[in-house]
């Protein structure tokens, strides 16, 4: 029985299309993009600078939209949604973590880790509890009541990842979650995010330059030229035979 047959699909995207700009001065970052994602997985998209992965990223997010194409998210139609349901929809089932750490500048770690979890409601004494333990878990037990000024570029990237993983989303969408990182803090991140995995049932797509971080994914996938390579579901021969074949 192949991987699709057993396993939820988080996400399907087909035949993603996104241009930018218009005329001679277009550029298309995706070109018939296509992936798949399964339940419980981490997978690495990979690919040189400028391939399409944060656009991939922003889209499958709903935070941009493809001009064609067609992009189930646990299953809701994400580029048929308007801004607000898009807002809520994240809110309910998403972590998101850009590039830039996103920190609030004059709020403490804790608070920005606390902050995100009171945005979705949850009580007061389970936001206490969690953030002080994402914030342990990620090596920031002595940095929690500093503020991004007063963290290096890695602490507040780490401070990011505790806000995404305090109260663990259904999938978590994360943009070169490891590129500021040292090694050894790479791997208590990679690790972090298996334990959620494993424990919350949570889903990752990452991009990554980082061979270690792709080694430790379960599946990698390349995005060249704004298109998928190396087959965008589990069965890989299945999806390039068929691309070849059309
Ligand atoms: P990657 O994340 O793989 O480096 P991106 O998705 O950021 O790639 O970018 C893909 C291409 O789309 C690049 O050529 C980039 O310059 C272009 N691009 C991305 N976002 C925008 C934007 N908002 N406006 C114009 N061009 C963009
Ligand atoms: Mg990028």
């Amino acid at each position: 029985m192949s991987a699709i047959e057993t396993t939820p699909t988080v996400v399907h995207a087909r035949g993603l299309w996104r241009t930018y700009g218009a005329d001679e001065t277009a550029v298309a970052a995706l070109r018939g993009a296509d992936i798949s994602v399964f339940g419980g997985e981490i997978l690495a998209i990979t690919g040189p600078s400028g391939s399409g992965k944060t656009t991939l990223l922003n889209c499958l997010a709903g935070l941009d939209s493809a001009d064609e194409g067609t992009i189930d998210v646990l299953g809701t139609e994400v580029h048929g949604l308007d801004y607000e349901a898009a807002v809520e929809w994240r809110r309910q089932n998403l972590a998101i973590l850009f590039q830039d750490p996103g920190l609030f500048p004059y709020l403490s770690a804790r608070e920005n880790v606390e902050i995100s979890l009171r945005i979705r409601g949850i009580d007061r004494a389970t936001r206490k509890r969690s953030t002080t333990d994402a914030l342990e878990r990620l090596g920031l037990g002595n940095h929690a009541d500093h503020r991004p000024i007063e963290l290096s570029g890695g602490q507040q990237q780490r401070v990011a990842i505790a806000r995404a993983l305090a109260a663990p989303p259904k999938l978590l969408i994360a943009d070169e979650p490891t590129a500021q990182l040292d090694a050894d803090t790479s791997l208590l991140v990679l690790d972090e995010l298996r334990g959620a995995v494993e424990t919350h049932d949570l889903t990752v797509i990452m991009t990554t330059h980082d061979p270690t971080a792709q080694a430790f994914a379960d599946r990698s996938v390349r995005l060249v030229g704004g298109t998928v390579l190396d087959g965008g579901t589990a069965s890989d021969e299945v999806t390039v035979s068929d691309q070849e074949a059309q």
